[in-house]
């Protein structure tokens, strides 16, 4: 016996709690962009299982600590394999720096 692989990644449409379908779509939540369903007959939304996954995953990650270090000329910053493996980064991705204000920078991932 072998358990039937679902790739429900390719789903347009699942069933909501009101009897109608539900449209794929893109949802916010907590402050995260992630993949989902929402109903527009009575509104409500369905997250994606692997994205509120990741993002449980990523809440435990938040704060963490992480030392500068220093190759050459430039400041290097270290990020932890287990964030790494959430977004999907690897050795030679470029990532995009954006200041936010004098104390934030963000790291935009492409893709
Ligand atoms: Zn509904």
């Amino acid at each position: 016996m072998s358990a039937k692989q679902v790739n429900i990644d390719k789903w347009e449409k699942i069933p909501c709690e009101c009897g109608k379908m539900a449209d794929k779509a893109s949802l916010t939540y907590r402050n995260y962009q992630v993949r989902g369903w929402k109903c527009h007959k009575c509104g409500k939304s369905y997250i994606h299982p692997a994205d509120s996954l990741k993002i449980s995953k990523l809440e435990k990650l938040s704060g963490m600590k992480v030392k500068i270090g220093v190759v050459g000329q430039s400041l290097v910053l270290r990020i932890p394999k287990s964030m790494a493996e959430l977004y999907d980064l690897e050795k030679g991705e470029l990532v995009e720096l954006v200041p936010e204000d004098l104390k934030r920078l963000e790291i935009k991932i492409k893709g």
